[in-house]
């Protein structure tokens, strides 16, 4: 995620970032949308979509040493286990797929029918009940391997009793069908956004921005980067609009657009973005597909400053090892003041078509979407090498400038009170502040000089083929750092950490 920044040259490196709220302001949905989309989706059947093979991820329960006093990791619980967010996700099984059917219609403020696939394995033993994250909608149908379901909904869950209990690694699959307005409400996280979830700007677009709770506002998932899966969208749009979503655009049947992204993808990176688009194309140095797009009184604008794209997802292939994609791009959007690193198709606010939000967004395509946070708490490792990265491209050919750059970020931090804060698990409020990017940004250029530079290039490396399409810890990220420098860092890193 990026905020607008205004950067103040020269020497004065005064980084403001503003907090713009997101322009469509604290609304209330219309009351007594009628919904006219035709027709609703029609539900999933089993074994229709085609699920690639389960990715290898780290046990979901890796870390449930770290269970908070009031929410139990056992199965059917209704936590993943991680204690910055233990309202988050449920430990009790894996999902490995999830099919999405939406009808979206930007005219139909605020109303959205769904229907979800999701194909997923018990992880633990005699798994009687399961939770999923999901905020409001009615439900109209909801079957586990094909039978009728019980369910309840409380506290941003909905809760469905297994018609059988499922043995640990038994595959199963749920089908739920919904439909309503959706919900705006405040995430205890994001101080900048009115709400997270879907967002009907201007008359003629939708987007949805979800980190890091904010899946849970558009479909029933297990809302936590631990738990991995593959997605397929199938979205329909009135005529004369496309949707846009992750991965590859695979088929077009009248006005339902067929999207597919067969890499592992955490929930808050799944978007789908509904709108007049122009489509680019093009491709990188080395031959990564590029796809973008973008609205038609943007494209001048737009495709000057993408033009550094292929370079750039280029030179960071050579430092961090391989892109991880099939395809990369971005979408513009009317999101004011922010933009999110939606895995392999980057929501770029039309505010913020610049090349540190361009080089910032592709960062994230490693620091977070291919190796993501086990604890939302680690937010530096996301932001702060973002940020840090897009410091590394500006002064590429100017290693003096890089460091009046960080020299500036010190002086801010200072005059701001900020150094010396604990970076890792701030308070809530404070996950996407200034001192997360920069101070993270300013820890990770102190790391590097600390370990050298083939040291530290060579750790990065090692960490993303170690943790690749997975989630990585803190501690895993310095135990990787420590082996490349051939020394202990565990003072430095806990000298900005705690
Ligand atoms: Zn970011």
């Amino acid at each position: 995620m990026k905020m607008q920044v205004i950067t103040m040259k020269p020497r004065i490196f005064l980084i403001v970032f503003i907090f713009l709220l997101l322009s469509c302001g604290p609304q209330t949905p219309d009351t007594a949308v009628t919904p006219t989309l035709s027709p609703s989706p029609s539900p999933i059947t089993a074994g229709e979509a085609n699920t690639p093979a389960a990715p290898t991820a780290p046990s979901p329960t890796a870390n449930s040493d770290n269970k908070t006093p009031t929410l139990d990791v056992v199965a059917g619980a209704r936590s993943i286990g991680d204690p910055y967010a233990p309202e988050l996700g449920n430990t009790g099984y894996d999902v490995q797929h999830y099919t999405i059917q939406l009808a979206l219609d930007p005219q139909e403020k605020y109303y959205l029918a769904g229907s979800v696939l999701i194909k997923a394995t018990a992880v633990l033993d005699d798994l009687g009940a399961l939770s999923l994250d999901f905020i409001g909608f009615e439900i109209e149908e909801l079957l586990v391997n094909g039978q009728p379901a019980d369910f309840s909904r409380e506290a941003g869950k909905l809760i469905i009793t297994l018609p059988q209990p499922l043995a640990s690694e038994e595959q199963f699959q749920i089908t739920i069908m919904y439909h309503g307005e959706t919900v705006q409400e405040p995430s205890p996280y994001v101080g900048f956004a009115s709400w997270l979830g879907v967002f009907y700007a201007r008359e003629d677009t939708i987007y949805i921005l979800s980190e890091p709770d904010g899946s849970r506002y558009w479909f029933p998932n297990n809302d936590h980067p631990r738990d991995k899966a593959t997605f397929r969208f199938e979205v329909t749009v009135p005529e004369g609009l496309t949707a846009v979503a992750n991965g590859e655009l695979i088929e077009q049947q009248g006005h339902t657009f067929i999207w597919e992204h067969n890499a592992p993808m955490a929930s808050y990176l799944a978007t789908v973005v509904v709108g007049d688009y122009e489509r680019l194309e093009d491709q990188s140095p080395v031959g990564i597909p590029l796809r973008h797009y973008t609205f038609t009184e943007d494209q001048a604008r737009f495709t000057r400053h993408v033009a550094v794209t292929g370079e750039a997802i280029d030179w960071m292939s050579d430092l961090f090892g391989a892109y991880p994609y099939d395809q990369y791009g971005y979408v513009t959007v009317h999101a004011p003041g922010v933009s999110l690193e939606t895995q392999t198709m980057v929501l770029l606010s039309s505010e913020m078509v610049n090349e540190q939000t361009i080089i910032h967004e592709m960062a994230h395509m490693w620091f977070g979407d291919w190796v993501s946070l086990d604890s939302w708490g680690e937010m530096w490792r996301n932001e702060g090498f973002a940020t840090y990265i897009a410091f590394l491209w500006e002064f590429r050919d100017d290693p003096e400038g890089l460091e009046l750059q960080m020299e500036g970020i010190r002086a801010f931090l200072e005059d701001s009170g900020d150094l010396g804060k604990p970076l890792r698990n701030p308070p809530h409020v404070e996950l996407f502040s200034a001192y997360t990017y920069v101070g993270g940004a300013l820890m990770i250029h102190e790391l590097r000089q600390e370990m050298g530079d083939d040291a530290f290039f060579a750790g990065l490396k090692a960490y993303f083929a170690r943790y690749s399409g997975g989630t990585a810890t803190d501690e895993a990220f310095i135990a990787v750092m420590e082996e490349a420098a051939e020394k202990p860092l565990a003072a430095f890193f806990e000298g900005w950490l705690e």
